[in-house]
């Protein structure tokens, strides 16, 4: 498909206008002039008292105190599963706000997004929801693309906010500097051809530094996580080459979680691309079994498996 054809076919889906007003149609929040904030459907109903999501369930994660944010929405990635519109290019911001200005701005635009729920939610957990307790940078673009990550991991530290960071890994120098609560990498395929076909990377040699970062994992003091989005023909198969990839960064965790058919993704993927539970179940144990690691949970209604090298998870 060429890439015009790509966007009238993303078009289709959703009339693209401007970016700024694409996103605040998709429920994002700008927090100041290259950072978004956006509530998740669990913050939803955690807030409410009506579940928590599978964070929550794994690491203890509180979901109504979650901000999930990023500090840019720009990628060198174009991942078929991305929900974001991949389509249209973030340009590069002239300048960087700096970690406490994204920090501030994140936190009062979590309060702006949650107000409304201070007529239908519990109040005491309204109230929590008002001081978020943990910050997911992974929303949407690649955050370690900004080039003050260390110090924003250390501002949200410093104001009582743990923090989960979700990089594609194409960035290890990066990852060596960055000290977050967890740190997820993800590895959407077993091998570089698959890589190129599913995650569309924008420059060569980035391969290479996925597997540069498998090595950097091993070496971090802090808990880390592999993320694998499994995708019905595309890249569910070989898990003994995704395990050997895995070996490189001993990881803490392994979460092998459907590919979900949602926002721009669905111009890209068929809905059958989508692996039922069952079939993700089967996919992680078979990974495990290559990897040494063990089940130690799973959530059915998000189909994610959680692997660890004991078959145990504790809490932050
Ligand atoms: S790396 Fe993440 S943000 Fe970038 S295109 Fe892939 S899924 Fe989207």
């Amino acid at each position: 498909m060429s890439r015009q054809d790509e966007i009238i076919n993303v078009k289709n889906i959703i009339d693209i206008p401007d970016f700024k007003t694409l996103l605040k149609k998709q429920g994002y929040s700008l927090a100041g002039s290259h950072s978004a904030v956006k509530t998740c459907l669990w913050l939803t109903r955690s807030i409410k008292n009506e579940g928590s999501c599978y964070k929550s369930r794994f690491y203890g994660i509180t979901s109504h105190r979650c901000i999930q944010m990023t500090p840019t929405l720009m990628c060198n990635q174009k991942c078929l599963h991305c929900w974001r519109p991949t389509e249209i290019d973030v340009p590069m911001p002239t300048d960087w706000d700096s970690p406490v200005e994204i920090v501030g701005l994140c936190i009062a635009a979590q309060r702006k997004l949650i107000s409304g729920f201070g007529g239908s939610a519990p109040r005491e957990r309204w109230l929590e929801g008002n001081e978020p307790k943990h910050a997911a940078i992974s929303l949407s673009g690649e955050p370690t693309m900004y080039p003050y990550l260390p110090e924003l991991v250390e501002e949200f530290d410093k104001q009582g906010i743990s923090t989960f960071v979700v990089t594609n890994g194409t960035n290890p120098d990066m990852l060596k500097k960055i000290n977050p609560s967890q740190l997820y990498m993800s590895l959407d395929a077993p091998d570089e051809d698959t890589y190129i076909k599913a995650c569309l990377p924008g420059s060569p040699g980035l391969w290479n530094r996925i597997n540069e970062s498998l090595h950097v994992l091993k070496d971090k003091e802090t808990r880390t996580a592999i993320r694998i989005t499994a995708i019905k023909g595309l890249n569910m198969f070989d898990p003994a080459g995704y395990a050997k990839l895995i070996k490189k960064a001993e990881p803490d965790f392994v979460e092998v979680k459907a590919y979900m058919h949602l926002g721009f993704s669905r111009g890209r993927l068929p809905r059958e691309a989508m692996p039922s539970h069952g079939e993700v179940m089967v996919f992680a144990k078979d990974i495990a079994r290559h990897l040494g690691y063990k089940v130690a949970d799973d959530v059915e209604i998000s189909r994610v498996v959680l692997l660890s090298k004991d078959g145990t998870v504790s809490d932050l």
